[in-house]
């Protein structure tokens, strides 16, 4: 198992992991993505294997009984998101260091089952009023679910020391540097 590495990337809503992400995967072939499952629907332009295997709530809880889960969760009430075990597999018999983007509490189950295999990094914006600013910039939240989001975040950050490494994403240009850094070091 040792050179079956993974890369676990965790952060409040709002500290911009996708984007951090989304670049890593691009800087570095050797990464595989790895798609989690959900029961919530597909949002957009998102398509099944892609961004998510989507299952339906009876499907997912049959999954769920079945073992064929690593790890999943409850994220939004009544919504689950988890990985499959098969999905390791598949990354892995591709010689892949797997990327999981995962909430902060499935983050920390995870660096808890691969170990030293992991590196587990936890993003983080520079403050609370920032991510604030950040989610009412989106114009896609009201007022409630803005402040939803901020008591998530709060609790969220109280898991910041069980990571590996804190990046702050304060500007962007810098904090993507010191991702593929951290990145470089660990796949090396
Ligand atoms: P969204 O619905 O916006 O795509 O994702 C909601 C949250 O679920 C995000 O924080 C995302 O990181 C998290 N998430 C995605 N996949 C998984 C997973 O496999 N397990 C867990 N625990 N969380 C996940």
């Amino acid at each position: 198992m040792n050179n079956k590495k993974v890369m676990i990337f965790s952060a409040p809503s709002g500290a911009g992991k996708s984007t951090i992400v989304a670049h890593l995967m691009k800087r570095f072939p050797v990464l595989g993505f790895s798609v989690s499952a959900t029961s919530r629907a597909p949002r957009g332009e998102e398509s099944n294997g892609k961004e998510y295997y989507f299952f339906n709530t009876e499907e997912f809880k049959k999954k769920i009984a079945n073992n064929e889960f690593i790890e999943y969760e409850e994220v939004y009430k009544g919504f689950y998101y988890g990985t499959l075990k098969s999905e390791i597999d598949r990354l892995w018999s591709q010689g892949k260091i797997i990327l999981f983007d995962i909430d902060v509490v499935g983050g920390v189950n995870l660096k808890k089952l691969f170990g030293e295999s992991a590196l587990s990094v936890f993003i983080k914006p520079p403050s609370l009023e920032v991510l604030r600013e950040r989610l009412t910039g989106r114009g896609t939240e009201d007022n409630e679910s803005v402040e939803r989001r901020l008591t998530k975040a709060q609790y969220e950050l109280s898991f910041e020391d069980k990571f590996d490494v804190i990046l702050i994403n304060d500007k962007l240009e810098d904090c993507l540097g010191e991702a593929e850094r951290i990145t470089e070091e660990f796949i090396s």
